[in-house]
């Protein structure tokens, strides 16, 4: 059973459920979210309509070990299971029935890279999902993950954000910054606050809104055979229409079709796995 944490306003509103350590190695999702936690428990914040809810840790046994995961990845496979086989299975059974019970879902990550910038993963956009975008202190806003597993025979989008919509909820992935770095603690503490404060869940005013870059992905790179990116790729890194992004070790190279954004690179990617996304920036909409 997972530990969840629930206050409820006797006003009607949204359901707002926030996942910590979905990724077990993922620690500032569940101290950001004990923060909220304590201040909730302790009489100093009171939702005024609506139910917030809190899953600190999402994968307990991955998280007490500080692994990404037991048996598998469990952003990969939310669904439920009549019968289920690992140890992720049994998270994931559970974790659809909290996510069906809420209105708004947002799942916070954090991510192996130090000079990561936070972002959001608005996987299946709406109204509502944009305007909470909108609302967090993040400048970039990346989009079109399930359009790049759409075509994929061997991936298929099972993640919180899938599960989500399926049952017709709104939901944002936050990646919060380095798994270690105070900052993404913050991060995550403000994207719980901005969120309730942009639903008038609590007293007050989310804070200024920052210029934001929507980046829509465009393709998946996977890494053929044994060879290295041309240099150390940072997430959203700009790279330029015939750079060569990567090279192989028999001498072929990958080339930058358009001005892009290298996103999500990982550098040691075992030959046959994903190597690196290139995204576009999205054409803003005018006001
Ligand atoms: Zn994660």
């Amino acid at each position: 059973m997972l530990k969840k944490y629930t206050f409820k306003s006797d006003n009607p509103g949204y359901h707002v459920l926030f996942l910590g350590a979905v990724h077990g190695n993922e620690p500032s999702g569940p101290k950001a979210i004990s923060m909220a936690v304590q201040k909730f428990a302790s009489g100093a914040l009171t939702p005024l309509k609506g139910t917030v809810s809190f899953i600190p840790v999402c994968n307990p046994l991955a998280f007490e070990k500080n692994v990404r995961q037991i048996d598998e990845n469990l952003n990969r496979i939310i669904r439920k299971y009549e019968h289920p086989a690992t140890y992720e299975q049994q998270l994931a059974d559970e974790l659809v029935d909290h996510i069906a019970a809420a209105d708004v879902i947002i799942d916070l990550h954090s991510t192996y890279c130090p000079a990561a910038e936070p972002f959001i993963f608005s996987d299946y956009p709406d109204a509502l999902a944009d305007k909470l975008a909108a609302a967090q202190n993040l400048k970039y806003i990346v989009e079109g993950w399930p359009q790049i597993y759409a075509g994929s025979q061997t991936i298929q989008d099972l993640s919180t954000g899938a599960c989500a919509h399926q049952y017709g909820k709104t939901c944002l992935t936050v990646e919060c910054g380095h798994h270690f770095a105070e900052s993404s603690i913050q991060t995550a503490y403000y994207v719980i606050m901005n969120t309730l404060l942009t639903l008038n869940m609590l007293e007050g005013q989310p804070s200024a809104p920052v210029s934001q870059r929507h980046i829509v992905m465009d393709s998946m790179f996977i890494k053929d055979k044994d060879g290295r990116l041309a240099r150390d790729f940072k997430h959203l890194d700009e790279v330029k229409a015939g750079e060569i992004l990567a090279f192989y070790d028999d001498g072929t190279t990958v080339v930058c079709p358009s001005d892009s954004y290298v996103l999500l690179p990982k550098k040691e990617a075992p030959v046959k796995s994903e190597w690196f996304y290139l995204g576009h920036l999205k054409a803003q909409s005018a006001g």
